[in-house]
């Protein structure tokens, strides 16, 4: 590595950090963690390792700045998928597997189903109990068993010694 391309990587993730800072992803001072986590992107995304020239023209130097912040997207981006993996699988009587992010809280009041896509992502909404105001399906879309029935069935032990007998 040049020393040209060291410094372009320094000025890149120092963009990036201060977009991180301003949406909140750290306090004070970015831990080692999230440094070695931007370079990392950094080494992975070309569109990142295009040179940043500031001439002091404020519109030039605002586009310039961009190869920063889409190294901060890509952080973003990675981190909302290390969350959506720790997001619970639930399964369906019928076999098919669903994420469920739980509800019962400000901004989420309904317990919300959603495809698995490769890699364990949340995929498409396909349903929502609970909360107020549902509109969408409350059943599973491929055998249309009511996901609150399901999963009533499963948290009673009396109820699955029956289905299981
Ligand atoms: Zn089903």
């Amino acid at each position: 590595m040049t020393a040209t391309q060291t410094s372009n990587e320094e000025i890149v993730v120092a963009i990036a950090l201060d977009v991180l800072a301003g949406k909140g992803w750290f306090a004070e001072e970015p831990d080692d963690e999230l440094v070695a986590a931007l370079r990392r992107l950094y080494g992975a995304h070309p569109v990142c390792q295009l040179k940043v020239q500031f001439t002091g023209e404020v519109l030039h130097d605002m586009l310039a700045a961009r190869p920063g912040q889409y190294l901060a997207g890509f952080y973003e981006q990675e981190r909302q998928e290390a969350w959506e993996r720790t997001v619970p699988t639930w399964a369906c009587d019928c076999g098919s597997t669903f994420k469920v992010l739980p509800g019962g809280i400000p901004g989420r009041p309904d317990d919300r189903f959603y495809r698995i896509v490769e890699d364990g992502l949340l995929g498409q909404l396909v349903g929502t109990i609970r909360g107020t105001g549902i509109t969408r399906n409350k059943a599973c879309p491929d055998c249309r068993s009511e996901f609150a029935t399901t999963l009533k069935r499963h948290a009673d032990p009396q109820l699955r010694l029956f289905v299981e007998a």
